[in-house]
């Protein structure tokens, strides 16, 4: 591991050993990843990449964090963050987003530029990287509507590759990324209609409110737990069954929403994993309906 430092370093791509991958996550749990790297560019990224398959190293990618759970001890390896991946530039009708670039950013961007179809992206607290590789979407609208093209690197045949359209295969929170996990998203291309300005910020300024009326904001969490399941919602299923409250520890089916499960304080991935394991087993013994976890766990 500490070669493989070294010459990341000396590449000029930051890394930080033994990193509290806590302090990286939405859900603000998880014990520490053996190295935690930076790239800063998309060369950067292949790069650190690059090095880890050359060393041997197990890498996992995170964007933003918001939608996974870290381990309690940690990750042995390499996670490649986004975070310092960001960039934005202007397209006719669109823009071009390096993997990093927060979702929000865009929203605002958009708005700033009277173009419509970003609006459902303002609260999400997404990486595009992240948004992209799970088909983020909110009040009916969903990035599928609005990716045009992405930029990617596949990590098992070194090589960079665009993807166009439908080639993205998206479906409900899911992409083609999930069954490819060496493919890396670097850059995404958007694109949106014309607008009004007024009407843009009028639906940005209710989808905010909606949020901060239905969701536990002021707790820790990485979003909803459970996918929809078909013809159902998560959060209504688990509710009738009377799970709103339920805790292991420092996890709890939030009160507010109960397809969110927050962190209360002190809340291990485990005391999650336990909470998510007796909602889903509950909620099938009640219902017949089987809940699939939208968070994913990196360990
Ligand atoms: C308060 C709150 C509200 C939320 N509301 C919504 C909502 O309304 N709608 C919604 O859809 N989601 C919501 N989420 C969940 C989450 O924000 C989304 O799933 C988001 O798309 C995750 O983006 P991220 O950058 O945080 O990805 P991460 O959590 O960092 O990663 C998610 C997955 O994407 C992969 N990934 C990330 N970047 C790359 C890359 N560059 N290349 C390859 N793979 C990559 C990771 O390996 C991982 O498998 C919410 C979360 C929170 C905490």
């Amino acid at each position: 591991m500490e070669r493989l430092r070294t010459v990341l370093q000396k590449n000029g791509i930051i890394t930080k050993s033994d990193c509290p991958l806590s302090r990286h996550g939405t859900f603000h749990i998880g014990g520490n990843a053996d190295l935690a790297v930076f790239p800063e560019t998309a060369d950067q990224m292949i790069g650190a990449v690059r090095f880890c398959r050359e060393f041997g190293v197990r890498a996992a990618i995170v964007g933003n964090g918001s939608n996974v759970l870290f381990a309690d001890d940690g990750f042995r390896g390499a996670v490649i963050f986004t975070v310092r991946l960001r960039g934005l530039s202007d397209e006719p009708n669109g823009f071009r987003a390096l993997c990093g670039t927060p979702l929000a950013a865009i929203s605002r961007a958009a708005k700033n530029r009277a173009l419509s179809g970003a609006e459902f992206a303002c609260g999400i607290p997404a990486s595009v990287g992240g948004a992209v590789s799970m088909n983020a979407g909110a009040h009916g609208d969903e990035m599928a509507e609005i990716v045009t093209e992405t930029e990617c690197y596949d990590a098992e045949h070194d090589r960079r590759m665009t993807l166009r359209g439908g080639e993205h295969r998206f479906g409900y929170r899911t992409s083609i990324f999930a069954g490819c996990p060496h493919w890396i998203l670097l850059e995404t291309r958007i694109r949106l209609r014309a607008g009004n300005r007024e009407e843009i910020e009028e639906k940005t300024r209710a989808n905010i409110a909606r949020r901060r009326a239905t969701q536990p904001l002021e707790f820790p969490s990485a979003g909803s737990a459970f996918k929809r399941p078909n013809g159902h919602f998560a959060a209504k299923l688990i509710e009738d069954c009377g799970l709103k409250g339920y805790r292991v520890g420092g996890a709890e089916v939030s009160r507010k929403h109960a397809g969110f499960i927050v962190n209360r304080g002190g809340a291990t991935a485990r005391d999650v994993l336990s909470v998510m394991d007796h909602v889903r087993e509950v909620v099938f013994r009640e219902t017949g309906v089987l809940l699939e976890p939208e968070i994913r766990v990196i360990r």
